[in-house]
């Protein structure tokens, strides 16, 4: 589904991504790990649009989405979760739902003012998209609790119930479950798989808790100074040579 070429990014004279190459195949949850600094969030940034790259290329279905600005990657269905930004923490979950889908009629002046009624039924679809996301979450008794209240767990299905109010077909997660407790990462790794399976998300997913990639990822790829340095089944990365010597070195 998504093909990277010979990817760079440099900051400056340092290469973050320095000429990694992978592939993310249609319906997997593929796993991304490596030491900090190894440049995954570089390549997600990259791969999503917001950071250009230095050189190289990505494809999605053979088609070439290098570069690209996020808002045609979204179109496409291909989304990079970000944390709530500040200023929707003291909007309910629901409204922070309710403010995804695109193509709302409510967006636009003209069809806002001849069509009250198409747009008052467009948010009513929309609010029940939002309910029914919430449901599927198990956050449905949220839903009137302003975002800045969550904890950081409940921030993350949160973000996730976000892809769920597009057409998303793949998503880039970072860093699902930093400083989120057992309960609630089991919540997650529940919700990443139900979507994979029941509605065909495809997944990317960087992780530094070995549990949770082994328990829902596959394949994995483990990056190290900018490069693809192993890819394979969690077995295969933990007891690859060049793997272990890249933890190691940190
Ligand atoms: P990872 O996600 O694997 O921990 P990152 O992609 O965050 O790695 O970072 C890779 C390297 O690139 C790090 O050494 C980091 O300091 C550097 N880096 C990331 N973003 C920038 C930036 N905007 N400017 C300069 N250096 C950066």
């Amino acid at each position: 589904m998504i093909r990277v070429e010979n990817l760079h990014k440099h900051f400056g004279g340092f290469h973050a991504v320095d000429g990694a190459s992978l592939e993310v195949a249609r319906g997997s949850i593929t796993g991304l790990i490596g030491p900090n600094g190894a440049g995954k969030t570089t390549l997600f940034n990259v791969i999503a649009g917001v950071l250009p790259p230095t050189s190289g290329r990505v494809t999605m279905d053979g088609e070439d989405i290098t570069g690209l600005p996020p808002h045609a990657l979204f179109h496409k269905g291909l989304l990079r979760t970000f944390q709530i930004a500040h200023e929707f923490h003291t909007m309910t979950v629901r409204e922070n739902l309710m403010m995804v889908p695109p193509g709302q009629s409510g967006e636009n002046l003209w069809s806002a003012w001849f069509h009250r009624r198409a747009v008052a039924e467009e948010e009513a679809r929309i609010r029940a998209r939002a309910d029914e996301v919430m449901e599927f979450l198990t956050i449905a008794h949220l839903a009137e609790e302003r975002a800045g209240n969550l904890s950081g767990g409940q921030k993350k299905l949160l973000e996730l119930g976000r892809t769920m109010m597009t057409d998303a077909r793949i998503v880039f997660l970072d860093e699902v479950g930093a400083g989120v407790n057992r309960t609630l990462l089991n919540t997650i790794a529940d919700a990443i798989v139900r979507l994979n399976r029941e509605r065909g998300y495809t997944f990317v997913v960087i992780e530094h808790d070995m549990d949770f990639i082994a328990r829902i990822c596959g394949p994995v790829i483990c990056m190290a100074e900018g490069r693809v340095l192993a890819e394979g089944s969690i077995a295969e990365i933990k007891s690859n040579e060049a793997v272990i010597e890249a933890y190691l070195g940190t």
